[in-house]
């Protein structure tokens, strides 16, 4: 196992769009448990394989307040969705940057297992806003892109100014 370098806001990697597992395979589920190492040691509850720079559509999460209820989803699609939350949001690829989205409050979504089986997911709250959060990563989407363009301008200000670009 090892720690992924997770890329940071505003590396145009994390706009790329990722494209469809086709086959699950050992190497696969080693990313996986790569990017789990790597949630859980940034204390995130989500992560996206675009954020680790694996352009496949895969998250993994973990909302529990035990860190023990590991969800991982490939090729993960949203259903259906309703009602309205707004929550503060943060995102380990965009530093020092919170701020509260516009979110559907239940999500509806479908994908697949690490054994390549179809899975269905109802969640709502925390696990609903996490889901969106990381499926818009895999569409190279940012949570920031929901915000203001004032706002945006200055995370993306703070950012240049607190992180030079490599
Ligand atoms: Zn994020």
């Amino acid at each position: 196992m090892a720690l992924l370098p997770i890329l940071k806001y505003p590396d145009p990697r994390l706009r790329i769009k990722a494209q469809p597992v086709t086959h699950v395979d050992d190497a696969l589920r080693r990313s996986v448990e790569d990017m789990y190492e790597t949630m859980y040691a940034s204390k995130g509850v989500g992560l996206a394989g675009t954020q680790v720079n694996i352009h496949l559509r895969i998250f993994t999460m973990d909302v529990s307040a035990s860190g023990n209820e590991r969800i991982c989803v490939l090729n993960p699609e949203i259903l259906h969705q309703e009602g309205v939350l707004y929550e503060s949001e943060g995102c380990l690829s965009v530093l020092n940057a919170y701020d509260k989205v516009k979110r559907a409050q239940k999500v509806h979504m479908r994908g697949m297992d690490l054994d390549g089986k179809p899975i269905e997911l109802k969640a709502e709250g925390l696990m609903a806003v996490c889901i969106q959060h990381e499926v818009d990563h895999l569409n190279g989407m940012l949570f920031i892109d929901h915000l203001s363009r004032l706002k945006q301008d200055r995370i993306r200000k703070k950012t240049e100014k607190n992180q030079p670009r490599d």
